[in-house]
């Protein structure tokens, strides 16, 4: 294989390392964001799920208030009882008692409810506590990697593009551009192997005479559908 194509192959090979880094670039920050994003949906239902407790507590309280209320008022109804002139008077005052007392059962059974609701509430509370400690504790260990990881996969890039232009120095300076041009526009690959007798990268059908030249190395082919460098696919074992 002439020397143009051995560091054209070596460029390829550095640009795969790139890709691969590339992707990886890609897929850390999500994999942050991810945690991140658990972390603020596990804060807000802990939120969600206090607020509903407390409102839960309020709620029980003022109904609470509401009995007592009820009750000093009934007593009130009962003292005057002990001082009333009229028959009609007596009938009123017992109605609004009983009224009162009906009422107070009423809320009594509305506290039963708020009573249920709290015990739920609570059981979950703790469900929802304990799924906000794991989203904290799991970014809190993984943040700091993550960030390492990526400034660390950048660095990798750098030097490999370093040395993928290194090694452009030593070949024409025309047939890096071609190289450059293809490596932006196909998806990361200019040099691809001849699979039975067709492109690695599109897949066209090669020339018979092509293929021979491909099997010397002895020029640059390039694809003439897709515009790849074509290589012979060594065999392995
Ligand atoms: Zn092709």
């Amino acid at each position: 294989m002439i020397k143009d194509l051995e560091i054209l192959v070596k460029m390829q090979a550095f640009d795969d390392e790139i890709s691969e880094r590339q992707m990886l670039l890609q897929t850390l920050p999500e994999e942050l964001n991810t945690l991140k994003t658990s972390l603020e949906e596990a804060n807000q239902v802990l939120a969600e799920t206090k607020h509903s407790l407390e409102e839960n507590l309020k709620n029980q309280k003022l109904k609470e208030l509401e009995i007592k209320d009820n009750i000093e008022k009934m007593n009130k109804y009962k003292n005057q009882l002990l001082t009333v002139k009229t028959n009609k008077e007596y009938k009123a005052l017992n109605s609004e008692i009983s009224h009162l007392e009906g009422k107070n059962n009423e809320i009594d059974d509305e506290i039963i409810v708020f009573m249920e609701e709290e015990i739920n509430i609570k059981s979950s509370l703790e469900n929802v506590i304990s799924v906000q400690k794991n989203a904290d504790e799991n970014l809190k260990a993984n943040e700091e990697r993550l960030r390492k990881k990526i400034k660390q996969v950048k660095q990798e890039i750098d030097v490999l593009r370093k040395n993928r232009n290194d090694i452009a120095g030593e070949i024409p300076r025309q047939i890096v551009k071609r190289y450059a041009a293809l490596i932006k526009n196909k998806n990361r690959k200019a040099v691809v192997f001849d699979i039975n007798n067709s492109c690695g990268g599109c897949g066209f059908n090669i020339r018979p005479q092509v293929v021979i030249e491909i099997y010397e190395g002895s020029k640059i082919n390039y694809c003439e559908n897709c515009g790849r460098i074509l290589i012979y696919k060594p065999e392995t074992d």
